[in-house]
């Protein structure tokens, strides 16, 4: 038998060591609680009562409402005391949820999430042991009454373990970028080894380094994945390439002869503009390298596009360096500790130690804000030409906290001046008929609707803070309570 030669060798290390380094991270992720507990999981009928329903598409609720689940599905939606009695003369054979008068509404959405690569931490202190384990970013959404969410590139799924729960999940291809393009340079500059290469190899694909491209379509038959993923995005640095309009068109038009939808992340408005021309069926973010003109404001109003709003993604530089707005209480709650230090502590030295990496000194004190001013003026844009928006955070990115940053997401949305109605139906019914055009419907209260459900103690309409505070959680035919309680303000 031949003996290794010397490259054999270093591969074998290379593996060893990154097993190793694996191992390493799994015994020493952060101690997280275990924040949820399970009620019931039997998947047998499930009788909510006395509730008012948020039906996820009208302002005016159900009042006296019973609503009937089984199987994940809502069987019944009872409109009067009387009718429900008259229904179930006898309830003792079913699980009752008595509601007390709370609100029960669709469960929450979040668009846009990566999981399994992030700490919350700013860049410069994130290391690949303070990461948060998938199964507590699972549990963290759904204690934030998130039961849905998109993710925009394959989970990054821990080697040892198995996963329990979580929220359903709406599955990516690998990313299809520019050979070099967003996300490889920030993967590479955030991403802690050994991570960093594993998170490259699963969730990227660069294409055009070859003159000829057959990697292009072959990634959409690669696996059997919700949608197709692609960035063109040359700013993550600025100066980066980035995926050519012919390019985009082309893997649009093979994925959709796949029936497969396409999500496009595009940074430049122009950008966004031709990929929705070209039939792109989701914008990931609102653009952020610059404005949009009339002209691409009216053709997305009336192609009906739908853009996700991602507000927070170039906020947190911002919010990090000058501490306002202060953190949520359910931001405090489910946020790491040495997560909040990092965050609370003075960036100065952190900002200026970062020299060459895609968050520069200059790119956070400069650039960043720029973005966030453009990302924030396209929203506003967007609402006076009535351009389809749906509620997203990108959580994944520094500074974002899992699950608390969607319920964040909506109180930015109202702020920048969209209704509560709006709001609410831009992350439960606008994204559930996105998302389930054909079977059960997702993100309404309504006859034969997955039973994707949260209850409130009060109308979110009128109050968009009653989302703080989710008293049940139905997903999948379980039942799902919060087993430690909200922070106060006041808690430490
Ligand atoms: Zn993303």
């Amino acid at each position: 038998m031949r003996s290794l030669g010397p490259l054999s060798r270093i591969f074998l290390l290379l593996v060893v060591l990154v097993l190793a380094g694996t191992a390493l991270v799994v015994f020493t992720a952060p101690e997280t609680p275990k924040i949820l507990s399970v009620l019931d999981e039997t998947n047998g009928p499930v009788l909510i009562k006395n509730v008012r329903v948020f039906d996820g598409e009208n302002p005016a609720l159900i009042t006296h409402a019973g609503v009937l689940i089984e199987d994940g599905t809502i069987v019944d939606l009872f409109q009067s005391p009387a009718s429900l009695s008259k229904a179930f003369p006898d309830q003792t054979t079913l699980t009752v949820i008595e509601g007390n008068d709370g609100v029960l509404m669709p469960a929450l959405i979040d668009f846009h999430t990566h999981f399994g690569m992030s700490s919350g931490r700013p860049p410069w202190d994130s290391s690949i042991f303070n990461l948060y384990p998938v199964q507590y970013e699972y549990d963290a959404y759904l204690y934030a009454g998130i039961t849905s969410v998109v993710v925009g590139s394959p989970i990054v799924e821990p080697f040892f373990g198995s996963i329990e729960g979580g929220p359903r999940i709406y599955t990516a291809s690998k990313i299809i970028t520019a050979k070099d393009s967003h996300p490889v340079p920030m993967l590479k500059s955030l991403v802690p080894w050994p991570l960093r290469n594993m998170a490259i190899k699963n969730t990227v694909l660069e294409i055009g380094d070859e003159q000829s491209d057959p990697g292009r379509v072959q990634a959409l038959l690669e696996n059997d994945t919700h949608h197709t993923k692609i960035i063109i995005d040359g700013v993550i640095p600025p100066g980066i390439p980035k995926l050519l309009a012919d390019d985009v068109a082309q893997i649009i038009t093979a994925s959709h002869a796949r029936n497969k939808p396409v999500y496009v992340h595009a940074a430049d408005p122009i950008d966004a503009y031709q990929a929705a021309k070209a039939g792109a069926d989701v914008l990931m973010h609102a653009p952020y390298q610059g404005k949009f003109d009339e002209e691409m404001l009216d053709f997305l109003s009336a192609s009906r596009t739908p853009v996700v709003t991602t507000t927070q993604i170039w906020e947190w530089i911002d919010r990090g360096i000058s501490k306002q707005p202060p953190f949520t209480p359910l931001e405090r709650t489910l946020m790491a500790p040495g997560t909040y230090a990092s965050l609370s502590a003075d960036w100065t030295k952190g900002l200026d130690s970062l020299g060459k990496g895609v968050f520069s000194p200059t790119f956070a004190r400069t650039i960043a804000p720029q973005f966030h001013d453009n990302l924030r003026s396209n929203i506003q844009a967007m609402i006076a030409h009535d351009v389809v928006m749906i509620a997203g955070t990108d959580y994944g990115v520094p500074g974002l906290t899992p699950g608390a940053s969607l319920v964040r997401e909506l109180q930015n949305l109202s702020a920048l001046g969209i209704p509560n109605l709006k709001v609410l139906q831009m992350a439960t019914s606008i994204p559930g008929k996105l998302l389930e055009p054909d079977g059960p419907a997702l993100g309404v209260v309504r006859q034969s609707a997955l039973a994707e459900l949260i209850l409130l103690g009060e109308n979110p309409v009128e109050n968009l803070g009653a989302l703080d505070r989710v008293s049940v959680i139905f997903s999948q035919g379980r039942i799902i309570k919060r087993a430690v309680a909200l922070r106060r303000d006041t808690d430490e």
